[in-house]
């Protein structure tokens, strides 16, 4: 309410155009980043590792991911959190009386530093906002840098990938049957989530699909 009120007098500049505005993100890219958005995003809930994905990693969509990676714009990832966890809402993918633990993709302590915070764990607490499942940011650990990942084939990534993540300690001796979903900023080949889930399956922990803001068109 106050913050509606200081709303009026306080505007700011948008983040991702500039203009002024009392929103997080302006009402022109609020649509553009709108049209981003997948028609079917429950298309590839399926197979071993089924995926939701909220929109294509293109035009202002990938702009504003770049933001909130490399400018430290963070209300971006809340923001798109919370639309991640409408649509999420508006599906009805999973029975609605499970409540899934939200596991956000972890980067590396270094990167973290450098970033000021990990996108993923942002956009875990936007979508853990509207849908009130519960978050632990940190059921995962990133204990290995990995290289960048679009110069390499398949197979290297698969490599890369391979013992990149640890169980955090909030988990090590996780006996409860809650099911985990893990949440990702961009979703390409799937090394990373694969072997994110992994991990947490050696430990008879469930895992039943990722939630994606994003994935390249071509997918
Ligand atoms: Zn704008």
């Amino acid at each position: 309410m106050l913050k509606n009120i200081l709303s009026i007098f306080l505007k700011e500049n948008c983040p991702l155009c500039e203009r002024t505005t009392h929103q997080e993100i302006c009402d022109y890219c609020q649509k553009q980043l709108k049209s981003c958005q997948l028609k079917k995003p429950q298309r590839f809930w399926q197979g071993d590792l089924p995926l939701f994905v909220w929109g294509v990693y293109d035009g202002k969509l990938k702009r504003a991911i770049a933001a909130l990676k490399y400018d430290k714009q963070s209300q971006i990832g809340e923001i798109l959190g919370v639309w991640l966890a409408e649509t999420w809402q508006n599906h009805s993918l999973i029975n609605r009386k499970i409540s899934p633990l939200i596991i956000p993709i972890p980067i590396h302590e270094s990167k973290q530093k450098i970033r000021g915070f990990n996108q993923s764990e942002i956009i875990a607490k936007g979508f853990c906002q509207v849908t009130k499942y519960p978050l632990n940011s940190q059921g995962l650990i990133r204990i290995r840098q990995t290289k960048a990942m679009f110069s390499l084939t398949f197979e290297e990534k698969q490599k890369n990938i391979q013992g990149s993540f640890k169980l955090g300690k909030s988990l090590q001796n996780y006996s409860l049957s809650k099911p985990v979903l893990l949440v990702d900023d961009i979703y390409t080949t799937g090394t990373t989530v694969k072997e994110a889930a992994r991990i947490l399956r050696n430990q008879g922990i469930k895992v039943i699909g990722v939630l994606a803001v994003s994935t390249p068109r071509h997918l």
